[in-house]
């Protein structure tokens, strides 16, 4: 069956999942307060309602209970945007995803249940520091408040050497949990497997061990 996925709030984070969505062949409902905002993605999403995402009533005709995945991309207005968290968990979504603002946001989404909590703006600025620091790391996701998982390019000081030549494991405390190889992946490496040039290392560990790592071998 297919999944039924709800976006509420169309500002720039929301509109972006609606339209990825979209892309990718999901059936979206599309759900804003502001009349402007909803017909911009008339033709986007295969629903676009008018509506205040606070008022309990409206989503329960709307027969959002029924949706798999709704995603909460409210900004601005904290308030607005627990309340609505709250109604959607009571409604029986499973999985419900909510933009925070800030940590003291985060902590109350998780409270009342909210299945997962996202930052982007604080996301991104990680990844593009990262990638700053070195443009050989591709991406940076955050697992928690100290381990994260980095996507490397190979580049020259890891080529020709294989990951018990390199010890990362010993001399770093990160894992290399896959590696990229063209269109393969190669997924839990042996520790003789040779890295070439061109490889991508997708690589897990503490963030204080992932820094140091990034600055010896990135
Ligand atoms: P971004 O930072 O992602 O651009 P914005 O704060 O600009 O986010 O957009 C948030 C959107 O959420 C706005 O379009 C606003 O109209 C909408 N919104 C805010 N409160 C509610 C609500 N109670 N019900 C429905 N939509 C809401």
């Amino acid at each position: 069956m297919k999944k039924e996925y709800a976006v509420v709030g169309l500002g720039r984070f929301g509109g972006s999942i609606c339209r990825e969505l979209n892309k990718e062949g999901m059936e979206v409902l599309a759900l804003d307060m502001d009349e402007d905002k909803v017909n911009e993605y008339r033709d986007i999403a295969a629903h676009a309602v008018i509506a205040d995402s606070t008022d309990e009533s409206v989503l329960k005709e709307l027969g959002l209970s029924n949706f798999d995945h709704v995603i909460v991309a409210i900004g601005d207005n904290i308030l607005a945007s627990i309340l609505t968290t709250v109604i959607l968990k009571e409604l029986g979504i499973k999985s419900v995803t909510v933009k925070a603002q800030n940590d003291y946001h985060e902590k109350i989404l998780r409270k009342i249940g909210a299945d997962h909590v996202v930052h982007p703006e604080r996301d991104m600025g990680k990844r593009i520091a990262h990638n700053i620091i070195s443009n050989n790391i591709l991406d940076y996701i955050e697992l928690s408040d100290d381990h994260s998982v980095v996507e490397v390019k190979a580049g020259d000081k890891m080529s020709g050497q294989s990951l018990v030549d390199l010890d990362i494991r010993a001399e770093y405390g990160c894992n290399v949990v896959a590696i990229k190889r063209d269109k393969d992946i190669i997924v839990s490496p042996m520790a003789t497997e040779e890295i070439k040039e061109r490889d991508v290392l997708i690589v897990i560990g503490a963030d204080k061990d992932i820094s140091r790592f990034e600055k010896n071998l990135v």
